[in-house]
């Protein structure tokens, strides 16, 4: 099969590589779809290899089931759905609390085996995934389904660990309408009666957070902290989601971010948001305000996305390209160029 692969730091290859064979309590899935995450380039541009062998990219998985591990109960071929991402034990005390974000045999700061961060994902023809990780779609498309697997997942979860600070008449600023941002502010538009400030660099991405439901956008500038407050009467936004996390961006967040609100980190830009233990005062973290380090979401997350996907009440905006244009797909959602998700189709 074809499989698009990383084979050294920063080099992406369209390679013939074997069908994986499903192990018994694997699921061998066709893949529909696969979308690409701004998460893929941090993984490009590491220094060293992720692993020895060359590594299949693609965590955002929407496929059919080609065939079904010996051990397996209650799922047949054909069957349509997505990967859920976090690989995780499934019997910890974490996973066992719908925690599977945070699954204990992942260790204190890794992530629970991800596709293509780890082992194989969907950039190919076949990706053999384990079984507990599908979740069914119904008739969903599957260039529309792809990014509910991770852009839906985890601005779903970050959401809804921020749900008691999106009451009605607060406001949400949203930074970052790239692949997840856009679908976060659907979300938020489905779930809340928040006021949405959606905050980008880019002209076309904030029009892109106006048609998928913001009330407000800012350009991302010198001043942007100071607009969100003069927008709040001062006080600052009940809920600050950032989707980007440079230095830039986590120092806005801490500055707009009101008393008891929410600031949660998602971009994993390597940002600083320069906080201390000092008093409040000036432009440093108000009391009350909590950080959270967002990581992917729960399975019921995904669920609870694609019901929403289903409803008709969040559409990620796609760019579809084949297999073979992938790296093409990464260089332009590098330059900034991708609309929405860029997804392959095998
Ligand atoms: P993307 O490239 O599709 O979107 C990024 C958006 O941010 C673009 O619209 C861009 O114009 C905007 N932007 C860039 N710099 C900005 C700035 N300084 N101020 C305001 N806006 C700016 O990326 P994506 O796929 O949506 O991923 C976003 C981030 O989330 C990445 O860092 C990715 O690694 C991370 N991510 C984290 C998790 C998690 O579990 N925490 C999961 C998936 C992705
Ligand atoms: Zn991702």
């Amino acid at each position: 099969m074809r499989a698009l692969q990383l084979t050294e730091p920063g080099r992406l290859e369209l390679r013939e590589v074997p069908a994986p064979e499903p192990g018994p309590t694997e699921l061998l899935i066709q893949v529909g779809a696969s979308g690409l995450c701004h998460s893929d380039l941090h993984v490009l541009h590491l220094p060293f290899k992720v692993r020895d062998e060359p590594l299949t990219l693609g965590h955002e998985i929407a496929g059919t089931i080609a065939a079904v591990g010996d051990q397996v109960a209650g799922r047949t071929t054909g069957e349509r759905g997505v990967v859920y991402l976090c690989w995780s034990c499934g019997v910890c005390p974490e996973c066992a609390s719908g925690n599977e974000n945070v699954c204990r045999a992942a260790g204190r700061v890794a992530m629970p085996p991800c596709p293509g961060l780890g082992p194989d994902g969907g950039m190919a023809e076949y990706v053999a995934v384990p079984a507990s990780s599908f979740v069914p779609i119904g008739d969903l498309d599957f260039v529309a389904a792809a990014p509910l697997a991770d852009a839906a997942l985890t601005s779903y979860h970050a959401i809804r660990g921020a749900h008691d600070q999106l009451y009605p008449g607060s406001t949400a600023v949203v930074i970052g309408a790239g692949g997840l941002g856009h679908v976060g502010i659907q979300i938020l538009r489905a779930l809340t009666a928040t006021r949405i400030v959606a905050v980008d660099t880019d002209p076309a991405k904030r029009e892109l957070a106006t048609e998928c439901g913001a009330h407000e956008t800012l350009a991302a500038g010198d001043d942007t902290a100071d607009r969100i407050l003069a927008m709040t009467g001062g006080r600052g936004a009940e809920a600050v989601f950032d989707f980007v996390g440079v230095d830039a961006t986590a120092q806005l967040s801490v500055r707009s971010v009101a008393p008891n609100g929410a600031y949660r980190m998602i971009g994993l830009g390597d940002g600083n948001p320069g906080i201390t233990a000092g008093p409040a005062g000036g432009p440093e973290l108000p009391w009350g305000a909590t950080v959270r380090k967002s990581y992917g979401g729960t399975k019921r997350d995904l669920i609870d996305s694609i019901a929403l996907a289903r409803a008709g009440r969040i559409s990620a905006r796609t760019e579809q390209f084949a297999l073979a244009d992938g790296a093409h797909a990464y260089a332009l959602l590098e330059q900034g160029r991708i609309r929405g998700r860029a997804v392959l189709v095998p």
